[in-house]
């Protein structure tokens, strides 16, 4: 059954939620990782040259050695473009979050911007309530 979270676990997560959007960490990992694989990338010989086409050119990490910014601009690029996303859509890359919502009443889901419940029930979103199974429920108490 659907049981809504306490108010105050509800601005808890959002404070998390908030943090998180504001956070550096999975940014700057997203980066470091296509920075890695742009290295590699770069020494099995892929280049990108003008207008974003691929060349390919003998492997080697010469071209790494003579252009150290290439691997410096994949890391700023990555980073600005992740961290921009991140603050824009309110979600972080590794932690997806819904938007969907719930009506309070019928316990229908629906998609964001729903503004009435054929039901009548005005939706809430979904995050502020939880899934708790009745069995599971049941057992608890009996403990
Ligand atoms: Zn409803």
């Amino acid at each position: 059954m659907w049981v809504r979270k306490s108010a105050e676990i509800i601005s808890v997560e959002a404070a998390e939620k908030e943090q998180s959007v504001r956070s550096f960490s999975t940014p700057l990992k997203i980066a470091a990782v296509s920075t890695a694989a742009a290295a590699i990338l770069f020494s099995l010989g892929v280049r990108v040259g003008g207008g974003g086409i691929f060349h390919l050119k003998p492997p080697g990490t010469e071209y790494i050695r003579q252009n150290p910014w290439s691997l410096g601009l994949v890391f700023v690029i990555v980073f600005v473009w992740t961290y921009l996303k991140q603050r824009t859509t309110g979600e972080s890359e590794l932690m997806p979050s819904t938007n969907a919502l719930l009506c309070p009443r019928c316990f229908e889901a629906h998609p964001p911007g729903t503004d009435l419940c054929p039901c009548g029930g005005q939706p809430e979103p979904l995050s502020h309530w939880e899934w708790r199974d009745e069995e599971e429920e049941a057992r608890e108490a009996a403990r």
